[in-house]
């Protein structure tokens, strides 16, 4: 895992055209390797950060640096490359639905101008994974909420990235679904990818024992290693 710094944001606020700033000033180091939840209460600015990462969105002030990539100093054309260190699940699933399980996954591939002889070993590889190696051929209609986040997770997966997030990934799942996606996102992170996770379920945060960052109103207001959601003011 190493000590290298994967993700830094240094002073980093953004504000949109209306409302109080959505980030506030907020300073985060994650290093290689490592497993987030990121928590906080509706509007607290945590879709915000993802976008930021994503570079979706520029800062209004601050830095971000991701894999080494300056986001502030990426030119335009470079977006597409630095985008093929970062897999992203939603909380809705995001699938094509008159697609197959297969070729949701292997859309990512092409995408990328992947060979086919290549395609034929990831995509198979990836959905085993996941756990969905007998459903190559359903469409999204025809699978559970859990399967096809499932899906949604081969798809960000499959072109190897080093960074994996996740917004609210369990928003739309029921417990049991939600702890094996949970449980998938571990594993994943157990085979060396940095996770980060935004969520709301108290449960499996305090369950889990990992890294709890809080924020609330744009700012990070604890930073937790093995941290638990923090109660209810
Ligand atoms: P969270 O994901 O924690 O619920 P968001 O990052 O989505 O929070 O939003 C943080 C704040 O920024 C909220 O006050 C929200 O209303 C505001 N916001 C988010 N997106 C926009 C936008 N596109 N335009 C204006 N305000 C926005
Ligand atoms: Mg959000």
């Amino acid at each position: 895992m190493g000590n290298e710094e994967i993700i830094t944001l240094e002073n980093v606020s953004k504000a949109y055209a209306t409302g109080a700033p959505a980030l506030n000033g907020v300073n985060l180091h994650i290093k290689r390797g490592e497993f987030v939840f990121v928590v906080g209460d509706s509007g607290s600015g945590k879709s915000t950060l993802i976008k930021l990462l994503l570079r979706e969105l520029i800062p209004t002030s601050g830095h971000i640096n991701v894999m080494g990539y300056d986001l502030g100093r990426l030119r335009h054309r470079k977006i597409p490359k630095f985008r093929r260190n970062i897999g992203i699940v939603f909380q809705d699933f995001r699938l094509l639905k008159e697609l197959t399980v297969y070729d949701n996954v292997a859309f990512a591939q092409r995408v990328i101008q992947v060979s086919n002889k290549d395609i034929k070993r990831n995509v198979p590889s990836i959905l085993a994974t996941v756990g969905l190696a007998g459903k190559y051929k359903a469409k999204p209609r025809q699978l559970s909420g859990g399967e096809q986040q499932r899906v949604a997770l081969a798809r960000a997966l499959v072109n190897r990235p080093g960074i994996l997030l996740a917004d609210e990934p369990t928003g739309n799942l029921d417990p049991k679904n939600s702890w094996e996606i949970m449980k998938l996102l571990e594993q994943i992170n157990e085979n060396g990818t940095t996770v980060i996770i935004v969520t709301h379920n108290r449960e499996i945060v305090n369950a889990m024992q990992k890294r709890v960052v809080t924020m609330k109103r744009g700012v990070i207001v604890s930073d937790e290693e093995k941290g638990g959601y923090a109660d209810e003011d």
